[in-house]
């Protein structure tokens, strides 16, 4: 049976075309759906009964379902999902100031073979439909909305609201989202259509490993989201090793791309730096950086390294983060660290659900069970 969120809303009419049913239907089913969360057809109350059965008899509506919640001591939340053909994926609730941002999975595991990502150890299983990429959004709503949460990182009492609805979403989680692309512009146009979740199209950033044609078709989606690039290296040489994609999509290629997209005012494109020990942390790499950006109306994202088993990379020290900071402000590209965020449950995205291949074994606090 088809589900009803692999399709636009725009989309549902022909998907009931025999109904013949008003717009306003429609728009009362995606009001339940998107705004409430209730994807149950008995609950859309203003849905008579004889309709609720001809709805449920036609297409399915279902999310996946949450196997485990993971809770860090700084508010970040990891949600352990299932899908329909028993594959996992994972998003991260990051609560920071009045901001809850949601970081989602675009496919299962990752193609691109990143040497410092974890995801990529799991090469790519599948592609996620849009239903389940917009649907791990309703799912965090849904959790917000029943337990609201903070962000406990800061210090400040003030700073700490309780938070109950997304309100920015990163494509920052398993997958790179351009390699899965008609479903991720579907995703992103019931993202921040009024007839889907309404939300501002600045409060989304979608990251990707740099696919130059992708990205000028992401640009002539007309959907203006943020775009973060990473980067992580300032010349080929160097970014070969780390991203073998580059053999294919070296860096010039890339800003190729970028020079093309067609961006608002004020709108900074970001490049994503991740920051390895001894490899790409020199002051030599952030001035040959700074040269290559020079160009541009950019920012850059420093992160450091996360480390995981196995893995041949360390993080830098503070300092030598610093300092490449410091280097690229005085040159004038602007630039921020990453804050690392849920640590202690291994959330930090980019590098999400690999540990359930080891049953979770190394989190040495019981998940919370989700019951529905
Ligand atoms: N595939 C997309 C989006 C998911 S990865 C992309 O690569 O952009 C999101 C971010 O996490 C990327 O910038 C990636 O370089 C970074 N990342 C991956 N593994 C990491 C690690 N171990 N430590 C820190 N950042 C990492
Ligand atoms: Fe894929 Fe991104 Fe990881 Fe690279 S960093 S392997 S593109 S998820």
């Amino acid at each position: 049976m088809e589900d009803l969120l692999d399709y636009l809303p725009e989309q549902w009419p022909s998907l009931f075309s025999a109904l013949s049913l008003p717009k306003w239907r429609y728009d009362q089913i995606a009001d339940w759906v998107f705004q409430k969360e209730v994807v149950e057809w008995e609950m859309m109350k203003n849905l008579s009964k004889d309709l609720q059965t001809t709805l449920a008899s036609a297409v399915s509506l279902s999310l996946p379902s949450p196997v485990s919640i993971l809770e860090s001591k700084d508010g970040t939340k990891k949600i352990l999902f299932h899908l329909k053909d028993g594959q996992m994926i994972e998003s991260v609730i990051i609560p920071r100031g009045d901001r809850a941002t949601l970081c989602i999975s675009s496919q299962v595991g990752c193609g691109i073979g990143c040497r410092f990502c974890r995801t990529a150890e799991m090469g790519l299983i599948r592609n996620l439909t849009m239903g389940e990429i917009v649907g791990q959004v309703i799912l965090a709503n849904k959790i917000l909305r029943e337990n609201p949460i903070q962000d406990t990182s800061s210090l400040r009492s003030y700073d700490r609201p309780f938070l109950n609805r997304i309100n920015h979403i990163v494509f920052m989680g398993m997958g790179e989202p351009l390699a899965n692309i008609d479903h991720v512009i579907n995703s992103l146009r019931v993202l921040t259509s009024p007839e889907g979740f309404g939300m501002s199209p600045r409060r989304v950033t979608l990251s990707t490993s740099g696919l130059p044609s992708k990205i000028i078709e992401l640009g002539e989606s007309g959907i203006p989201v943020n775009l973060a690039i990473s980067l992580t290296a300032a010349d080929d040489q160097t970014r070969e090793q780390l991203m073998p994609i580059n053999r294919h999509y070296p860096i010039k290629a890339i800003l190729d791309a970028v020079r093309q997209l067609p961006l608002k005012k004020r709108q900074r494109v970001t490049f994503e730096y991740v920051l390895l020990a001894g490899v790409n942390d020199r002051p030599e790499d952030a001035k040959k950086l700074a040269r290559l950006l020079a160009p541009f109306k950019s920012k850059v994202n420093l992160i450091a390294f996360n480390p995981y088993e196995g893995s041949p990379f360390s993080r830098p020290s503070n300092d030598s983060i610093l300092l490449f900071q410091k280097i690229l402000l005085e040159k004038m590209v602007p630039t921020t660290i990453r804050q690392s965020r849920g640590d202690d449950i291994l959330g930090a995205c980019g590098q999400l659900a690999w540990e359930k291949k080891t049953e979770q074994k190394e989190i040495s606090w019981s998940p919370v069970v989700f019951s529905t």
